[in-house]
């Protein structure tokens, strides 16, 4: 199959010529980021590999089947910028890669969590400095705190289960389908507003949909503790970022972690330090001592990588032979829900 690789870093081409070895597929790797300016690039080729940044609207995928690309293989779980409507009314197939490395992700959301709370990317650079002095860097035990863990999949219940059984934090979960061998650790299900209301640290690890867009908004944070810890390593726009800098200000949330943002696309994985930063809100976040962000970094282990890169090859050649594979998101009449459930068939 004919395969061209959009948003493309060496990391990715490394990982993917290991994959490729003994197919038959021929794959072109560009650097652009899939859009409507980019399409053209696709012209010919049977499938576009994209990432969690590239776009994949109506117009796009117009565009990609009339030049004869049938097959949009995802190198992520996610497939908000995806139109599936589009995908189906074009005859597009759309598959993702559902898990590549839940703990890893799972890890980092700890890693942003143990950061804030005892500030040791401050005292790094302090030290660095000659400066020994504690004052600004007083942190709190995990062990006892109730964190709240909205959506237990593959990445929230590990998430759920490093800090319950090994912080020995009381969890409390909110999800559309609750987990009974989580049940079974500990974990207590309740409703979003209670969660937002008993936790001390809340993680977000739901997927990106109409029902979960802002599901942090001014109304949510409202009703959270005083000096709650949010963390979002999913995806930007579960979170209204000006409600949450209206709640760093106000001292309502004490301390936010993110992987993810909601305008990321024209930022993250890119080296931009010779550049001026042209968003302001994501500027105003920078100003925060309180706030740690990293570049959509979470998956990124050397697992992932592995990973993707074989699941992305396995569902290009099933594809191939079977004109579907076992993790189409829409293909022909098959359509799985984003928890990985098939919906329709
Ligand atoms: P998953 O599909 O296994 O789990 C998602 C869970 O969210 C499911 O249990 C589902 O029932 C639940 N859910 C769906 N809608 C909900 C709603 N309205 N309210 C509450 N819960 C809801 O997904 P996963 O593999 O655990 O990944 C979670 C998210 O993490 C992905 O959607 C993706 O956006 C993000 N992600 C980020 C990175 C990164 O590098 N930062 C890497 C991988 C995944």
């Amino acid at each position: 199959m004919k395969m061209i690789m959009f948003n493309t870093k060496k990391y990715d081409k490394d990982s993917f010529e290991k994959a490729l070895e003994g197919t038959c597929h021929i794959v072109r790797y560009v650097e652009a980021k899939l859009n409507i300016e980019t399409v053209k690039l696709a012209s010919g080729y049977d499938c576009a590999c994209i990432f969690v940044n590239d776009i994949a609207d109506e117009e796009v995928i117009r565009e990609l089947s009339g030049n004869g690309t049938k097959f949009i293989a995802l190198r992520c779980a996610g497939f908000n910028n995806v139109d599936l409507h589009a995908a189906r009314k074009y005859g597009v197939c759309v598959a993702h890669v559902p898990e590549y490395s839940p703990y890893g992700v799972a890890e980092h959301a700890i890693a942003l969590i143990m950061t804030l709370n005892r500030k040791t990317h401050r005292s790094h650079n302090r030290i660095r400095e000659g400066n020994f002095a504690l004052t600004g860097l007083l942190g709190f035990d995990i062990h006892g705190k109730t964190v709240g863990v909205i959506g237990t999949g593959k990445i929230g219940r590990i998430t759920a289960k490093i800090l319950g059984n090994g912080f020995g934090c009381k969890v409390l979960a909110y999800d559309k389908y609750p987990d009974s061998e989580l049940k079974a650790c500990g974990v207590e299900y309740i409703e979003l507003g209670e969660l937002l209301r008993h936790s001390d640290i809340i993680s977000l690890h739901c997927p990106l949909t109409p029902e979960t867009h802002y599901i942090i908004n001014e109304k949510s944070i409202k009703i959270m503790k005083q000096g709650v810890m949010l963390i979002n390593t999913s995806r930007g726009a579960l979170v209204d970022t000006l409600a949450v800098i209206e709640g760093l200000k106000s001292g309502r949330i004490g301390s936010l972690g993110i992987d993810v943002y909601e305008e990321e696309g024209d930022l993250f994985f890119e080296d931009l330090s010779e550049d001026v930063i042209q968003d302001d809100v994501f500027a105003r976040l920078l100003t925060f001592p309180n706030v740690l962000i990293t570049g959509h970094q979470a998956y990124f282990t050397k697992e992932a990588l592995i990973n993707i890169a074989s699941v992305t090859v396995s569902n290009i050649t099933g594809y191939e032979k079977e004109g579907t594979c076992e993790n189409a998101v829409f293909c022909d009449r098959i359509r799985t829900s984003a928890s990985g459930r098939i919906i329709e068939k």
